[in-house]
């Protein structure tokens, strides 16, 4: 089995049903490095810790800042640098956010680094229930240096 960093965040109307999802899949989600906006994360941790002998083996939660506070930017450096291999975002499609830009910024990195990306529960069940959830698994990622190497004078 390959452990892997996996990414939580829902907006404020999803949480409940993050929470349900989280309460569904914990057995497989606290084989691996879980690492939340705030709010989230508190959320996901007191799911987790319902079911889980926290005295024995501790789940492995990483909370960072709010989403609205910079968390969701936070996520995004995390992705850029390699630390994430999943992110699971149950995002309110009918809510104007006030860290919109910061929710886009986000999704485009997961994009530009190839990350598994649920945006809503079908998908996150569709992710937790592949064989590769599991297994190791290399993602491919377009090579850059073309851009990296541009020449900017002429
Ligand atoms: P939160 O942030 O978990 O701190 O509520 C979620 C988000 O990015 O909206």
């Amino acid at each position: 089995m390959e452990r892997k960093s996996i990414a939580l965040v829902a907006h404020d109307s999803m949480k409940r049903e993050l929470a349900e999802w989280v309460d569904w899949n914990w057995e497989k989600l606290v084989k691996h490095h879980l690492i939340c906006t705030g709010t989230t994360g508190k959320m996901v941790e007191k799911t987790i810790s319902a079911h889980h002998n926290v005295e024995t083996d501790k789940a492995d939660i990483t909370l960072l800042k709010s989403g609205p506070l910079g968390g969701d930017q936070q996520l995004g450096a995390k992705i850029s640098e390699g630390d994430i291999d999943i992110l699971i975002f149950f995002w309110d499609p009918m809510t104007a956010q006030p860290h919109d830009v910061d929710v886009k910024a986000l999704m485009r990195l997961a994009s530009v680094y190839n990350i598994p990306m649920a945006i809503n529960r079908s998908t996150a069940d569709f992710i937790i229930s592949s064989q590769l959830f599991e297994e190791e698994y290399t993602r491919t990622i377009r090579d850059y240096t073309d851009y990296i190497e541009r020449p900017l004078y002429k």
